[in-house]
């Protein structure tokens, strides 16, 4: 890496290939991936990276991206340049924050796949990437793109989202802002519709529109809906657009189909025949690089070379023939990540805790494992440990949280619907072990 490569591209606490952030266990780069895709060769620099530059110690993120942890203090330049010699970075160095388009990790496979959203999602990231102006938008500003395939994220919010309303060629694309699909009849409704082609010039004039009203201090799309309303904003972005918005009660009453639980674990069909996508998760999100250097040799016997990051802090092997889908799903298991959804740990998150990260109140990594054997018998239907409130390992609002008060205590909440923030407090200042035999009851009790 030249001289002229800066580690720190701008301020912000946001980790990235050329901004090393330091935590409490060593630094952390974060690798974002198009559309949650790498190959085994993108594998293994990363792996070999981690175990010369780091302690070997990799998470995946929930916007289906790696991270390295634990960076060697005076290795971050060599770690950045030998990721970016290996293809991993953005076309322009100050177009790394900008890479965060959230597509599903079974675009173009996916049975229930709407339209191939594999070309738009590349125009987009284009876009993204080309644009120096957008260089300049928050590390967390995140457009999502949904081909209405049935594996898909549907509860991150997005600063811009569109989804395709019908299963053609050429589908109407409903969109919003701030938020994510609407799925049940009280959610928001779409702002407007586009035709698919029409998506690239829409979202380069939201975003054009974001940055010249956003005032100081306003970074996501959220704000700017705050401060303008959404008849204010639609009309401002008319203003500007040379095609006129669908809008009428289609567009208000569609409703973007739910999507199964725990669909990215396991085996599935892919729409093409005889092929299918093998789904496994990874324990709290985290992997060693021996682990990825054995996914990169399973990728390449099986789903020629090719790996995909999901936003459940997990991974699909796609294309596998369906002849071999169970060894590779067994082969997963052997490399130790998780292919039951009915393990607890398939239903528990938590983030770096006090472990990883100077905010940390408790040591969420070594709570979670302890609470998964507590509820081995009685699986709940989703648990997020929480360090501290700003709740990095979740960007959705889990069945039940546990936001840690103190070392190895808790306050427990329910995820209910039209209370903001983790939803209804049950109960506070817990023991692992209480907050445990009150989960345990939990587990039978469906999801609000
Ligand atoms: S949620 Fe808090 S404690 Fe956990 S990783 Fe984020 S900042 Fe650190």
């Amino acid at each position: 890496m030249s001289e002229s490569t800066s580690l720190s591209v701008r301020p912000s606490a946001c980790p990235g290939l050329l901004r090393i952030v330091a935590s409490r266990d060593g630094g952390i780069c974060r690798i974002k991936l198009p559309c949650g895709q790498l190959d085994a060769r993108a594998a293994r620099a990363i792996a070999e990276a981690a175990e010369r530059h780091a302690d070997g110690v990799l998470e995946a993120t929930n916007r289906a991206n790696l991270q390295i942890r634990g960076v060697h203090a005076g290795a971050e330049r060599s770690l950045s340049a030998d990721l970016l010699a290996a293809g991993l970075g953005p076309r322009e160095l100050a177009a790394d924050d900008v890479r965060n388009l959230l597509v599903s990790p079974a675009i173009g496979l996916d049975i229930a796949t709407r339209f191939d959203a594999g070309p738009l999602a590349r125009q987009l990231l284009d876009l993204l990437e080309r644009t120096p102006r957008f260089h300049g938008l928050s590390p967390k500003f995140g457009v999502q793109l949904d081909g209405g395939e049935s594996l898909a994220m549907l509860e991150h919010p997005n600063d811009i989202w569109l989804s395709a309303m019908s299963a053609d060629e050429a589908p109407q694309l409903a969109f919003g802002v701030a938020g994510c699909p609407p799925r049940h009849a009280r959610d928001c409704p779409p702002l407007a519709a586009v035709p698919a082609a029409q998506a690239p010039l829409l979202v380069e004039t939201l975003l054009h529109l974001f940055l010249d009203l956003a005032g100081d201090g306003q970074t996501r799309m959220r704000h700017l809906r705050e401060m303008l309303g959404d008849e204010t904003l639609l009309e401002r972005l008319r203003q500007r657009l040379p095609f006129p918005l669908c809008q009428g009660t289609a567009v208000d009453n569609w409703r973007r189909p739910a999507t199964p639980a725990f669909a990215h674990l396991g085996i599935r069909p892919q729409r093409q025949p005889g092929r299918a996508l093998v789904g496994a998760g990874f324990v709290l999100g985290r992997l060693d690089s021996a682990t990825l250097l054995g996914l990169a040799d399973l990728a390449e016997r099986f789903s020629g070379g090719q790996l995909r990051l999901t936003p459940w802090q997990s991974l699909i092997l796609p294309d596998v023939a369906q002849i071999d889908a169970a060894v590779v799903l067994g082969a997963l298991g052997n490399l130790g990540l998780l292919i039951d959804a009915a393990r607890p740990l398939s239903r528990i998150v938590a983030c770096s805790g006090s472990s990883g990260c100077a905010r940390g109140l408790a040591d969420t990594k070594a709570d979670a494992l302890r609470l998964a054997d507590r509820l081995r018998l009685a699986p709940p239907a989703g648990v997020h440990l929480c360090g501290c409130r700003r709740s990095c390992a979740a960007a959705h609002v889990a069945p039940y949280t546990l936001l840690a008060v103190a070392d190895g205590r808790y306050d427990l909440f329910r995820r209910t619907d039209g209370l903001a923030g983790f939803g209804q407090p049950l109960a506070r200042n817990l023991s692992l072990d209480a907050a445990g035999e009150l989960l345990a009851v939990a587990g039978a009790i469906p999801d609000a």
